[in-house]
């Protein structure tokens, strides 16, 4: 599907894919089974200046836009999930709030290191008790006068935040706290904390889950996190109107993310069924496989139009609640299906971790829950529709 794409958006997937299959590739599977987080590639993906593709050059990005940023989510999701989606993580949610709401002292301080690669972010809206209904959240965050005589205000942090990618390797991230108890929405706000450096701040879990082991899943404990005022993103209030904006990109991210793990499976399944023989031919000339093999390209090539068009009308400045919602909720659920099919391809072989269709159904899964489920794209996409 290359003819919509401009020359510059295919220099930069070509040169992706190429890292992806010679760097992440070989490792894939390696780095599931140890849970480990991959520094070393996420170090090479800013030298490869591909750690803020759609931030702006003046602050250490590669000033592409969301659909370049969309072509890279999914050529990481084509050879590993986990490295895709600390990699989203980090762009959408915890580098492009600072770009679209921070001052400049923020942005030179907060949004540089993290666009030029030199550590990666977080974002912790998700709570124990609070998932899907996330303003209804008990992280506060008070005003209080700065200890030891110092002029100026500062914020104290606590609560818990849960499920929070990458806080365990972070050099910053983006917490929501209640700032006016009672005020509903309007009441949220939103602050850089530096994990390496503010005292209070602890992750008291890395979660082990069914896929995705190699990026970091976190539970994370604020308890009296001391903050300079200068910390708060944009004004106090703003939190959640921050929230749904960064929901938008981080959707199509994910989406992106979701056609790569389809691609991935499918181009697995495809190569496997025109080499394995059963009653003396190739399998892919059975038409149960072949059938399933043509549903994978036709549900893959779907989810990647609707993400293309949703980065698109983002490019355009338009509202995309109702097109990223879409995109991620098809593309989500087209990763599943496809990975799925192609461990039912590769029969014995695909239930062994031996072969990556496994380790693709297992990270398609997250892909219809994480920055928000399939149900409540849903429940977006009606709202939308004035239903
Ligand atoms: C691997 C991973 C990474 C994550 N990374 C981050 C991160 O970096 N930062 C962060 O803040 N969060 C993160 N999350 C949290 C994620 O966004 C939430 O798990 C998700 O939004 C769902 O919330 P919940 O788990 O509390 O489920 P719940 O909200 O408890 O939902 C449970 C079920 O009820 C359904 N449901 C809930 N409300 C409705 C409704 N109104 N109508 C219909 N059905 C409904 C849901 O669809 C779901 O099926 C991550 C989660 C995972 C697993």
């Amino acid at each position: 599907m290359d003819f919509d794409l401009p020359d510059e958006h295919r220099m930069i997937r070509d040169e992706v894919r190429r890292f992806c299959e010679e760097e992440i590739e070989p490792i894939a599977q390696e780095i599931e089974d140890e849970h480990r987080y991959p520094a070393e590639v996420f170090d090479q993906l800013g030298q490869l200046d591909m750690m803020g593709v759609p931030i702006s050059e003046e602050y250490g990005g590669l000033g592409g836009d969301q659909l370049m940023y969309a072509l890279v989510c999914e050529e990481l999701g084509r050879v590993s999930g986990s490295v895709g989606l600390s990699y989203a993580a980090h762009v959408s949610l915890a580098s492009k709030p600072i770009e679209l709401f921070g001052t400049e002292d923020q942005k030179e301080r907060w949004l540089r290191p993290l666009a030029e690669g030199e550590y990666v972010g977080g974002w912790a809206l998700t709570e124990p008790g609070s998932g899907s209904d996330a303003s209804d959240m008990d992280t506060t965050a008070e005003k209080v006068e700065r200890a030891g005589g110092h002029a100026g205000d500062e914020w104290v942090l606590n609560g818990t935040k849960q499920f929070i990618t990458n806080a365990s390797e972070a050099g910053s991230v983006l917490v929501k706290a209640v700032t006016e108890p009672g005020a509903g929405y309007g009441g949220i706000s939103t602050f850089v904390v530096d994990p390496r450096n503010d005292d209070g701040f602890e992750v008291t879990t890395v979660w082990d889950k069914m896929g995705l082991n190699a990026s970091p899943t976190c539970e994370v404990q604020l308890d009296d996190v001391r903050i300079p005022e200068d910390r708060l993103l944009g004004e106090a209030g703003e939190g959640w109107d921050q929230t749904k904006k960064t929901l938008n990109g981080g959707r199509i991210s994910i989406a992106a993310l979701s056609v790569g793990l389809a691609q991935g499976a499918y181009e697995h399944a495809r190569e496997y069924a025109k080499e394995r023989e059963q009653f003396g031919q190739p399998i892919s000339k059975f038409d149960a496989i072949r059938n399933k093999i043509t549903a994978m390209e036709r549900k893959t090539e779907r989810a990647r139009l609707l993400t293309h068009k949703s980065a698109w009308q983002y490019d355009q400045g338009r509202d995309v609640t109702t097109s990223s919602s879409l995109a991620k909720w098809d593309a989500s659920e087209a990763a599943r299906e496809v990975a799925e099919d192609a461990v039912q391809v590769l029969g014995g072989y695909g239930y062994t971790e031996d072969f990556a269709p496994q380790r693709f159904y297992r990270d398609a899964k997250l892909m219809e829950i994480g920055e928000g489920t399939s149900e409540i794209q849903q429940l977006v996409i009606g709202r939308e529709l004035g239903l």
